[in-house]
């Protein structure tokens, strides 16, 4: 494996696995609150999750980056990248 390409790698603050930057979300901690970064360019304290692992995105794994925020970063993680893979809940769902 030639490993001549320097790849940036970022820690998810959530299960702590070091991945490639560009595989991870980049998660911003604003005075309005946590927004998410998907350019990586807004500035503030950043941290990074893993956007396919939905046990990244929990409350209590967020604690340790976003403190009294981790519920609502939790919150927005959910909805915006739940979203994404919410296709698989329509499986075997009666509609009556
Ligand atoms: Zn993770």
């Amino acid at each position: 494996m030639p490993s001549a390409k320097h790849i940036p790698m970022r820690q998810c603050v959530a299960c702590r696995e070091r991945r490639p930057k560009r595989e991870l979300l980049r998660i911003v901690l604003t005075e309005a609150g946590p927004v998410l970064d998907p350019t990586g360019r807004k500035p503030g304290r950043g941290a990074y999750v893993c956007p396919d692992h939905p046990e990244c995105w929990a409350e209590k794994k967020l604690r340790r980056f976003a403190g009294t925020k981790a519920q609502e970063l939790s919150q927005a993680l959910h909805i915006i990248l739940g979203s994404v893979t919410s296709q698989a809940s329509q499986v075997g769902n009666p509609s009556t």
